[in-house]
C-alpha cells in the first residue's frame, strides 16, 4: 500500500524532507470565546485564576496572537492506519506553541488543535469544531483524574467562525461552531514520528529523533547506557513497551476504547493522545468499537487494545531497526509483551475484584476473571456499575435470589434474567464469595481498594453528547458540571449519581462522532 515516492509527491504536494517540522502561523480567529479550562493544568503551568480568565489568554490560547519569541510549529510524523503504510500525515491541524519548562513537572509543550491548516493537512482544513473539542477536552481530563497517562487539556474556546463538516460523510455538510483546544504534555512524540524517517531512509534523521527523544523524555537511558548507543536504544524501546502495556492494561480496567489506534495516534511516552472516535464501554463487550468506519475487522475494538498494541510496537521496532541491526534483542522485547500484558491484566482484574494476586490462585483466579467476562457479556450488564456493586456485595448463605438481586440496577435486559443467566450468575457469585473467604482483606478493607480502581463516574458515551447538543446551544452548563464530577471518578458524589446512572435505551448503538 505504500506508494512511490514522486508519485506521493504528486498527490500530496508538501511532502518535508529531512526536517521533523515545519514552521507554521496560526490562523487568526474572529471571535474568540472562552468555554472553559483546567485550572489544575493552568496551576502546573505556573497561570493564576486571573490569568485564566484574562483577554490576553483567550487571544493567546486561540492562536490570535504570537508573542515575540514564540515560534510555532506543526511536526511531521507518518503512521501506519489500519494496518497499512501511510506515508506522510504530520499535524494537520495541530500547532506547537509553545514550550514551558516548571517547576514540579518538567517541560511542557502548549499544542493548539483546530487552529488553522499547516503544511501537513492535505485537503483538509485544519481547523476543529465544538463537538471534537468539548469530547477531546472533557475525556482527557477525565483520564488524568482515573490516573491514567493521557495529554491534558488546558483550555477549550469557541473561535467565533464556522467549520463546514459533513458529521456521516452522506453528503450533507453543515457549518459547525469552530473551537480550539490548547492541548499539553511533554511530548507529543508518535510511533509515526520515528516511522517516517526509516520509511524514508534517513538514518541521520531516525537517529537525531531518537537521540532527541531519549534526552528529552528518558534521560536516565543517557546514565544508564552512557557508551553505548544500541543498548540505549534497546532500552527505549523497552521502557516505550512497558509503558505502552501499562496504558493499555489501564484503558482496560476503565472500559476506554480507542478507536483509532494507528501508530500516529500512538505516544511514544504511553500516553493516551488523539481522542478522535473514542467511546466509553456501558455494557460490558469486548468486541464493542465507537469506530464506525472500522467496518470488518473489529480491528480497533475493546478486546484487542493490547494484541493491536503489540502491533503498532511491531512497527516501532521496525523503524529503529536500521540503528539496532540485529533483530532478536527487538523481538525479545516484544515477545516479553504479551507475557507482560497478561501478568499485569491478571493484577489489575485482581484488583478490580478486590483479591490479592497470589501465585498459588492464579490459575483459579484466571478462570473466575475469564468466566465474569463472559458472563458480564452475555448478560448484557454494565460494566462500571457492575463493580461498585461487587464492593458492596455480600454473599447470603440462606436467600441465594438476594445474591443476584443485588445487581439488578446494572443489567440492560429489558426482561428479567432467564433462569440459565440466574443460574450462571449465582454460581459465579459463589464462587467469588468462597475466594474472598481466603483472602486476608476485611470487608471493609476491600470495599475501599476497589472502590479506589473501579471509577464511579466515566463519560460515558451519551453523556458527552447530551454536554454537546447543550453546548452547540449556547448552554456550557452540563459541561462544566461533568468536568467537576468527573475529576472525582472514584468519589460517590450522591449529588451526581444521575451522572454513574446506566445508559438510557434511546442512547443504544449511539457512539460519538469525532471529526
Ligand atoms: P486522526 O485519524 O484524527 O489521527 O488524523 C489523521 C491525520 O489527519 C492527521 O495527520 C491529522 O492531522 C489529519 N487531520 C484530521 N483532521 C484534520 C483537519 N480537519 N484538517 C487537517 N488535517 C486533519
Ligand atoms: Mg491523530
Ligand atoms: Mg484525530
Amino acid at each position: 500500500s505504500q506508494l512511490p515516492e514522486d508519485l506521493e509527491e504528486s498527490i500530496f504536494p508538501h511532502q518535508v524532507h529531512a526536517a521533523a517540522f515545519s514552521w507554521v502561523t496560526p490562523k487568526r480567529t474572529s471571535n474568540p470565546q472562552l468555554v472553559t479550562s483546567s485550572r489544575d493544568v493552568a496551576s502546573i503551568l505556573g497561570l493564576s485564576e486571573e490569568q485564566l480568565k484574562s483577554d490576553e489568554f483567550l487571544q493567546l490560547f486561540t492562536g490570535n496572537v504570537v508573542p515575540e519569541g514564540f515560534a510555532p510549529y506543526a511536526m511531521c510524523y507518518g503512521g501506519h492506519q489500519f494496518g497499512h503504510w501511510a506515508g506522510q500525515l504530520g499535524d494537520g491541524r495541530a500547532i506547537n506553541l509553545a514550550e514551558v519548562n516548571t517547576p514540579l513537572h518538567g517541560h511542557k509543550v502548549l499544542q493548539l488543535k483546530g487552529a488553522g491548516p499547516t503544511p501537513f493537512s492535505r485537503t483538509a482544513d485544519g481547523l476543529a469544531v465544538l463537538r471534537s473539542s468539548v469530547r477531546e477536552f472533557l475525556c482527557s481530563e477525565a483520564m488524568f483524574h482515573l490516573g491514567i497517562p493521557t495529554t491534558r487539556a488546558l483550555s477549550l474556546s469557541l473561535t467565533g467562525d464556522s467549520v463546514v463538516r459533513d458529521m456521516f460523510y452522506n453528503g450533507n455538510a453543515k457549518a459547525e461552531l469552530g473551537a480550539v483546544v490548547c492541548r499539553v504534555s511533554s511530548s507529543f512524540m508518535r510511533f509515526g514520528s520515528i516511522e517516517l524517517p526509516a520509511y524514508r531512509k534517513d538514518k541521520a534523521l531516525l537517529k537525531q529523533l531518537v537521540d532527541y527523544s531519549i534526552k528529552r523524555d528518558f534521560p536516565h537511558l543517557l546514565n544508564d547506557h552512557e557508551n553505548d548507543s544500541v543498548r540505549r536504544y534497546l532500552a527505549w524501546f523497552d521502557e516505550i513497551a512497558q509503558r505502552t502495556c501499562r496504558l493499555m492494561v489501564h484503558w482496560m480496567r476503565v472500559g476506554f476504547v480507542h478507536g483509532v489506534m494507528n501508530t500516529d495516534n500512538m505516544s511514544l511516552i504511553g500516553e493516551t493522545i488523539d481522542y478522535g472516535p473514542y467511546g466509553w464501554i456501558d455494557n460490558f463487550d469486548l468486541s464493542w468499537t465507537p469506530n464506525t468506519t472500522d467496518a470488518q475487522g473489529k480491528r480497533y475494538s475493546f478486546g484487542k487494545q493490547g494484541e493491536i498494541s503489540q502491533w503498532n510496537l511491531f512497527q516501532l521496532a521496525n523503524a529503529i531497526y536500521p540503528l539496532i541491526e540485529e533483530s532478536a534483542p527487538l523481538e525479545v522485547v516484544l515477545n516479553n509483551y504479551s507475557k507482560t500484558y497478561q501478568q499485569q491484566w491478571h493484577e489489575m482484574m485482581s484488583n478490580k475484584l478486590g483479591i490479592s494476586a497470589e501465585d498459588i490462585n492464579h490459575k483459579a483466579d484466571t478462570e473466575l476473571f475469564l468466566a465474569l467476562e463472559t458472563l458480564l457479556g452475555d448478560i448484557e450488564t454494565d460494566m462500571t456499575i457492575f463493580y461498585r456493586l461487587l464492593a458492596d456485595f455480600s454473599y447470603d448463605e440462606k436467600v441465594k435470589a438476594n445474591n443476584v438481586n443485588h445487581f439488578a440496577d446494572c443489567f440492560y435486559l429489558d426482561e428479567q434474567l432467564t433462569s440459565e443467566h440466574q443460574a450462571r450468575f449465582s454460581s459465579w457469585l459463589e464462587s467469588y464469595a468462597n475466594r474472598i473467604q481466603h483472602d486476608e482483606k476485611t470487608a471493609a478493607q476491600r470495599k475501599t481498594a476497589m472502590n479506589n480502581v473501579n471509577p464511579k463516574y466515566v463519560l460515558r458515551n451519551y453523556l458527552a453528547q447530551q454536554a454537546i447538543e447543550l453546548a452547540e446551544q449556547g448552554d456550557f452548563s452540563q459541561l462544566h458540571e461533568l468536568q467537576k464530577v468527573l475529576e472525582k471518578p472514584y468519589d460517590e458524589q450522591v449529588e451526581f449519581h444521575h451522572y454513574s446512572e446506566k445508559r438510557p435505551e434511546w442512547a443504544r448503538n449511539k457512539a460519538g462522532c469525532s471529526m
